[in-house]
């Protein structure tokens, strides 16, 4: 069975939010379907506006879409009981491109990735610490950064901390949306390479949402390419969209 199954989906925005009785609905995403298989990387390739962001947003259940489905672990996402909502949720995690507004300035290293723990597991203090060290040291920080705050880290390293924080409950999907976009050059593939690892050994699945080829080839395991809200090209075989 496949991890997650989008089916059919297609969404509008209104084009006033003022007027949304009589605002105009602008079409962003048409007749989307594709499924990810457990431990693959989809790459979802697209120009800016291409409707990317929409769609990660309908798969994390932030957006319900206007039609069609998605369906996670083999339940349809935006038609579950709260409490398979929220098992759910847990396995879906995200990593947005801004790393410095996907945090709260005023929290530690050790409260934003202890966030989904706290959420979801009632840990003792100790326990807490001991995860939190664990989770620093796999994304290649140290245990002793986590009672720093997120403007004495660097972008990449606050990227690291956005991915501890997504891997901290041991998800099955990641959305990872432009996730080393706004990274130089160096900590990109710095960041490509720690995603490809954990993904390996946590044995996670990525929708990799990006605008850049090359970056999408380095984790992908197929690829999707968005036009105006459509897939316009589905690669199971990533080599084959490099040749044509
Ligand atoms: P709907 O009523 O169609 O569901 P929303 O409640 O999502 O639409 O409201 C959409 C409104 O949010 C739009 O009118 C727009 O002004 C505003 N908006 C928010 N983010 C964006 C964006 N990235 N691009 C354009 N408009 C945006
Ligand atoms: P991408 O991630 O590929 O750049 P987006 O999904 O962010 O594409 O945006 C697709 C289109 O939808 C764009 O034209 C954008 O302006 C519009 N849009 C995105 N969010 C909203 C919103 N909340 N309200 C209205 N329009 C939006």
């Amino acid at each position: 069975m496949s991890l997650l199954q989008v089916k059919d989906i297609s969404h509008a925005y209104r084009s006033s939010k003022r007027l949304w009785r009589s605002g105009s609905l602008t079409a962003v995403l048409s007749k989307v379907s594709f499924a990810i298989e457990p431990g693959q990387c989809l790459g979802l390739l697209g120009t800016s506006g291409a409707g990317k962001s929409t769609l990660g947003k309908v798969i994390l259940g932030m957006e319900r879409p206007r039609q069609g489905r998605v369906i996670f672990q083999g339940h349809d996402l935006y038609n579950v009981d709260p409490q398979t909502a929220r098992l759910l949720r847990r396995d879906l995690q995200v990593v947005f491109q801004d790393c410095y507004s996907s945090v709260n300035p005023r929290m530690t290293a050790e409260q934003i990735i202890a966030e989904p723990l706290d959420n979801y597991e009632n840990l003792t203090r100790v326990d807490r610490k001991r995860r939190v060290g664990e989770l620093l040291e796999a994304v290649g920080l140290k245990a002793a950064d986590m009672q720093r705050y997120p403007h004495t880290f660097s972008g990449g390293q606050l990227q690291r901390i956005n991915i501890a924080r997504a891997i901290a409950l041991k998800p099955k999907l990641i959305v990872l949306d432009e996730p080393v976009s706004s990274l130089d050059m160096v900590n990109q593939t710095r960041i490509l390479t720690l995603l490809s690892e954990l993904k390996a050994t946590l044995g996670l699945s990525y929708l990799f949402i990006t605008h850049d080829v090359k970056a999408a080839h380095v984790i992908s395991d197929s690829l999707a390419v968005m036009k105006e809200g459509r897939i316009v090209e589905l690669c199971s075989d990533k080599n084959q969209l490099a040749a044509s």
